[in-house]
Parts: C-alpha cells; sequence; structure tokens
C-alpha cells in the first residue's frame, strides 16, 4: 500500500521555508537541522527533500540519486560535529522512529543523528 503524505507536516513546512530551521547541511536531495528540543549536546535531523513518510517509504520508493545523497550527508554530519570515529572523535547513535509503534512524531522520514554524549543502552 502506497504511503499516503501529509503536505501539512512541519517538516514539509520547513521545506517550504514556512519555518525557519537552523540548517546543518543542505544538498541537492537532503535538509539537515538541529533538533528543536535536543536530547545531547548534538542531535541533527537528516531529512530527503522528497516526499517520503517513514524509513522504509523512503528505501523502497527513492531514488538511488537520492539515497546515496542522504547517506553520504549523514556521514558528512558526523564528521563535520565531531562524532566520527574514523576522524578521532567517540561515535553517535543514528535512529529513526516509524509509524505508531515506532512513535514517530512528525510523518515525514528522518533520522536523527545523537552525539557529544554517552547514549547509554537502548530504551525498548
Ligand atoms: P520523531 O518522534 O518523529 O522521530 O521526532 C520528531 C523530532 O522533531 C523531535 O525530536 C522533535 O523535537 C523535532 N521537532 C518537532 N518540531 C520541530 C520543529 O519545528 N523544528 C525542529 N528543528 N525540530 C522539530
Amino acid at each position: 500500500m502506497p504511503h499516503d503524505y501529509d503536505d501539512s507536516n512541519i517538516f514539509a513546512r520547513i521545506l517550504r521555508g514556512e519555518i525557519p530551521n537552523d540548517t546543518v547541511l543542505e544538498t541537492e536531495h537532503t535538509l539537515a537541522f538541529r533538533d528543536i528540543q535536543p536530547k545531547a549536546p548534538s542531535h541533527v535531523l537528516v531529512i530527503p527533500k522528497g516526499k517520503y513518510v517513514t524509513f522504509d517509504d523512503f528505501a523502497e520508493n527513492a531514488s538511488p540519486e537520492e539515497i546515496t545523497d542522504f547517506l553520504r550527508a549523514c556521514a558528512q554530519i558526523a564528521k563535520a560535529e565531531g562524532l566520527s570515529t574514523a576522524e578521532g572523535g567517540h561515535g553517535f547513535r543514528a535512529i529513526t522512529n516509524a509509524g505508531s509503534d515506532g512513535v514517530q512524531e512528525v510523518p515525514h522520514f528522518h533520522l536523527h543523528i545523537l552525539g557529544g554524549r554517552v547514549m547509554g543502552p537502548m530504551v525498548l
């Protein structure tokens, strides 16, 4: 079943420039900005510019170019935030919430990149 995309969601409004955001990185297909309620010293939300609701929607329906652009943007952000272990950083957590059981608040696919402190065990 196709995912219904709600054009009024807050990230769609950010993409349309209707709501300000603290941009970390913008590429052809991807926008990354700081979470308004950060859960770690570094908390960046990475979103595709395309209309994808969840991780699986993005993975199934985005083009290879969009997917590569998104993943490379994530790696670039980890590096720029000083989190990349390849660059001497201490690492990070990347998570996505999908749907009601995943407790997804905003119905536009986004990856949370969290770092700058020890994250502790995953809370299930
Ligand atoms: P979810 O629960 O959908 O995975 O996460 C949504 C995230 O979006 C939350 O961490 C929340 O703090 C963040 N958020 C909600 N509204 C805004 C907003 O207007 N601007 C920014 N930068 N982040 C937001």
